[in-house]
């Protein structure tokens, strides 16, 4: 609902033209050829595996988490604080996440992580911009500069400067490709911005520039769907010559119908504005989003305080490297069994709260594993086959009152047992 805030100033403000520049061929959106890449396979995963030379994924680590937050329009003075905040509010934010060592990532990188194609930092965050204000181009992104922050925008096309929702207040397709070609992703927001589902009230532009308000079913629905989630698509990528595989839904309103669409559009994700922290496991079609509101900082701090580490006084999570706790399997191995004795030798970090310490492993949590305080060493047994082709492993204890931790991940590749004659392999005894 805050969102209709976002529409509201363009909708008020903005001398509404009557000129429709979107040519008609757009509304025949069905023979759209779909992008390589972009094809899945059943399970709704990349088509990767299909390809008959071995392709090596990199082992990633699956307890990262990401923050996706929303903002809209950058202003001195905040007068719709549901979709407004100072320029100064902003930075102080996007400096929080720094001191907080959050990882800003570009949204690719944090999809590419999810395919099991790319690792990101543990505690990472993406910055998004919605509805395309040219606030966006000439505030946000100077600050985002400074930063060296990478970013998303989500446009709804005809709130362009030039559609029928453009107003004065609109980015342009001129500073689009400006942003395009220095590395900003552009992404999808539907063409009108409007509820998504069937039978709900919705503002139609006629051509000629008549506005009605409407309540669409069946074939007018859906024609009308295809133009919001797959025309918007194809006029991004036609005119900036991008592959676009994003989209945020209009107000958060949608259903399985609309995510139907959008999937068969090719979008690899869907957003929403329902903010927590991202995991392996998030569903790619509802990715929540914490939008920033000016009136409510708190959205920011609480978000940061999910996954960030305190700002000042000294991290009291000190990281350790895996190489230094000896792991077993080590950090990027490949093992040959899916019940794989994990160890570490917490020795080398001094002395340890024996009590503290706690193991936990992707897939399972956290895991009873034996500590023996003599040798420092810490190891469980894996009694239950791991199921994911990677594993993560966190140990962490208290040292002298300071909390110690331990990433590192391993593949998991079980040999494919060809012949009935093939030597056995030593597995561990149950
Ligand atoms: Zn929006």
């Amino acid at each position: 609902m805050m969102f209709r805030f976002a529409i509201l100033p363009l909708l008020l403000a903005i001398n509404f033209s009557m000129c429709q520049k979107r040519p008609s061929a757009e509304q025949s959106a069905a023979s759209a050829t779909p992008s390589p890449g972009a094809q899945t396979s059943p399970g709704g995963s990349l088509a990767l595996a299909a390809s008959p030379s071995k392709i090596v994924k990199p082992v990633v680590d699956q307890t990262a988490q990401t923050l996706i937050f929303c903002y809209h329009r950058l202003v001195d003075k905040v007068r719709y604080p549901g979709t407004e905040i100072t320029p100064a509010a902003f930075e102080a934010e996007m400096k929080e996440l720094k001191d907080h060592g959050i990882t800003v990532i570009p949204m690719q990188d944090l999809l590419a992580w999810k395919r099991g194609e790319k690792n990101i930092p543990p505690r990472c965050a993406v910055i998004t911009f919605d509805d395309g204000w040219k606030s966006q181009y000439e505030v946000a992104w100077p600050i985002m500069k400074k930063f060296g922050y990478p970013f998303t925008l989500f446009l709804y096309c005809e709130g362009i400067a030039g559609g029928s929702l453009g107003g004065g207040q609109a980015i342009t397709w001129e500073q689009l490709a400006d942003m395009r070609d220095n590395g900003i992703d552009i992404e999808a927001h539907s063409a009108t911005h409007q509820d998504l589902r069937e039978g709900h009230s919705i503002m139609v532009i006629e051509p000629g520039g008549k506005r009605t308000r409407k309540k669409l079913t069946g074939a007018e629905y859906e024609q009308w769907l295809q133009n919001e989630v797959v025309g918007c698509k194809q006029l991004l990528e036609q005119r900036l010559g991008i592959k676009v595989n994003c989209f945020a839904v209009p107000f958060g309103n949608y259903n399985e119908h609309v995510k139907e669409v959008a999937r068969n559009a090719g979008y690899e994700a869907m957003f929403t504005v329902y903010g927590q922290p991202i995991t392996f496991n998030s569903p790619l079609d509802s990715i929540g989003r914490y939008a920033i509101e000016a009136n409510k900082p708190k959205v920011f701090e609480d978000a940061v305080k999910m996954i960030g580490a305190p700002a000042s006084g000294g991290a009291p999570v000190a990281e350790v490297g895996a190489k230094d706790l000896s792991t077993q399997p080590a950090d990027g191995e490949t093992v040959r069994t899916a019940l794989p004795l994990i160890k570490a030798n917490l020795s080398g970090i001094g002395q340890i709260d024996p009590g503290s310490v706690q193991m936990r492993v992707s897939g399972l949590g956290v895991i009873p594993a034996s500590y023996d305080p003599k040798t420092g060493m810490v190891s469980y047994q894996v009694t239950q086959k791991l199921h994911e082709k990677t594993c993560t492993v966190i140990v962490g204890a208290k040292s002298q009152g300071k909390k110690v931790e331990a990433h590192w991940t391993f593949g998991v590749e079980e040999p494919v047992v060809t012949a009935p004659a093939a030597k056995p392999t030593p597995t561990p005894k149950k």
